[in-house]
């Protein structure tokens, strides 16, 4: 310690108030440990702020937006002047930053009461038992017992694209925008980049999406893919795979993106770029070798099921630890991180985290996919129910999609749940818990789903699996 320097005491520091770290804040106050959770910008992190909530603000307004023109269909007739409605994104910004505010201050209000301090300031380690925080011109050490690193991620900006915030934007940006643009080219067809572009398109963007690989959403089955493109089609977008951008101008308020492909070169013109190429983790300026952490090439840092760093007294939670990017891996791994220093034998011990894209239609699942099971040599049996056939489904005008079981064709356990089509985001929940529960499709197949509703898309899969499915001819 220098010499003079006054460290404030306390149990446990958390660096970063993003679900993660706001989660294992909470969770250490009521453990008894007293707890300094030290952030720099925003409590609730990215996915608060500038990811999964104003996303998902945007995509529900421009689904509102859109489903007006499908009205007629059903009948509703509205007067003249209301069938050319007109979107304000600055009032949405509005709407959008009241939701947020009060998210925000709810955090605030749980840290309080779970005897929290919050400090608002960047946090840097000076060793393995002491970080200093930067709270505009001040500087204040902190002494801890344990802390646990929940810093998060930005995103990739490759150097040879002119990122400027104005014409070249990332996600933050786009989710910052006054004006729906005219022309929007985005760069990565992944779960960010179709999401924004699907509900900008749905706002009246002429939207054309460039991607590499030879697939859009190529995290997921290629047949849960299918039903997206289609739909995405059908709204009018431009899906340019096995495309590479090679250069980016900004003219004129204009971007021009010279791309190569199978077909040839192109040049692609639009107001705005969005890239959306994926995140990596923010590992550095944090003092981790201070700290004595590792982190490897790409900045990840690698933990045990606990939680823990190489250094016994340190954890790393979230988008900065390997596996995927989501707000409620981060905040599980908050929990288990804040009960094993409160003494609790947690762990993340569950393979079962699932995925949830919010495109149209949305995708949803959990396990494995019939691809990766195969992969992996299992024999297996697959059930499949089409929305087309579940009452609900149609008559709420979203008939695309479908519901997946794939099943250990010997014990019947189920290995994976997907599911593409309308709530797929909320449908999952039941295949989280029967997988977690280790459930069998018999269990799935046997439990009375309620009527009329897309969770008989379950029900029937698991009865497809076993060859007796009602409402679809079995193969
Ligand atoms: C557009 C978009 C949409 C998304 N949609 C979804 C979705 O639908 N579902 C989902 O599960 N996930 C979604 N995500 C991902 C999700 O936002 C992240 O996985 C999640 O936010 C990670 O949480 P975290 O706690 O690890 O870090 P973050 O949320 O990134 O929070 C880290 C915090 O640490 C702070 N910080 C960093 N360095 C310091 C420092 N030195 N000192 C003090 N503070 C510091 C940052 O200011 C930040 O607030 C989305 C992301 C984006 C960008």
């Amino acid at each position: 310690m220098v010499v003079g320097e006054v460290a404030v005491e306390t149990d446990v520091v958390v660096i970063g108030g993003g679900p993660g770290g706001y989660a294992a804040a909470i969770r250490l106050g009521q453990l008894g440990k007293s707890v300094t959770l030290i952030e720099k910008d925003a409590l609730g992190g990215v996915c608060l702020n500038r990811g999964c909530i104003p996303s998902k603000a945007l995509i529900h307004t421009a689904e509102q937006y859109h489903n007006l023109s499908e009205l007629g269909q059903m009948g509703i007739k509205l007067p003249e002047a209301a069938t050319s409605p007109s979107f304000n994104m600055e009032d949405w910004q509005k709407w959008k930053g009241g939701i947020v505010s009060r998210l925000n201050q709810g955090i605030a209000h749980l840290c309080e009461k779970n005897g929290v301090t919050v400090v608002k300031g960047e946090a840097s380690f000076l060793s393995e038992n002491r970080i200093g925080v930067e709270t505009g011109g001040d500087f204040e050490t902190y002494k801890f017992e344990e802390a646990i690193i929940a810093t998060g991620s930005r995103p990739i900006l490759p150097s040879f694209l002119p990122v400027d915030g104005e014409y070249i934007i990332d996600s933050t940006a786009a989710l910052e925008l006054s004006e729906v643009p005219g022309k929007l080219a985005v760069i990565g067809g992944g779960y960010i980049g179709i999401e924004m572009g699907m509900a900008f398109a749905k706002l009246g963007a002429e939207v054309t999406v460039v991607e590499m690989a030879d697939r859009i959403l190529a995290q997921v089955s290629p047949e849960l893919a299918k039903e997206v493109e289609k739909k995405a089609k059908k709204a009018g977008i431009k899906l340019k795979t096995s495309v590479k951008v090679e250069e980016a101008d900004v003219e004129n308020g204009q971007v021009t993106l010279r791309t190569s492909g199978a077909e040839g070169e192109e040049v692609i013109q639009a107001d705005k770029v969005l890239v959306t190429i994926g995140r990596m983790p923010n590992t550095e300026g944090i003092g981790l070798s201070q700290a004595g952490v590792s982190a490897d090439e790409r900045g990840y840092i690698e933990v045990d099921s606990q939680c823990r760093t190489k250094v016994p007294n340190i954890f790393a939670i979230g988008d900065i630890t390997p596996g995927p990017a989501l707000a409620h891996k981060a905040s599980k791994q908050g929990i288990v991180a804040a009960e094993v220093i409160g003494g609790l034998p947690s762990a993340v011990d569950s393979p079962y985290i699932p995925y949830v894209i919010f495109s149209d239609p949305q995708i949803a699942g959990v396990g494995l996919t019939l691809e990766e099971a195969e992969r992996e040599g299992r024999n297996v049996k697959t059930g499949k129910f089409p929305f087309q056939a579940n009452g609900r489904a149609l008559a709420t005008n979203e008939a695309e999609g479908f519901a997946e079981v794939i099943v250990d064709a010997e014990s019947h356990v189920l290995l994976g749940m997907h599911v593409v089509g309308a709530d797929a985001s909320n449908l999952i929940g039941e295949g989280v818990l029967a997988m977690e529960l280790a459930a069998r499709v018999e269990d799935i197949a046997l439990t009375v789903h309620p009527h009329p509703t897309l969770t008989e898309g379950w029900l029937e899969a698991a009865e497809a699996a076993l060859g007796h499915a009602i409402h679809i001819v079995n193969n």
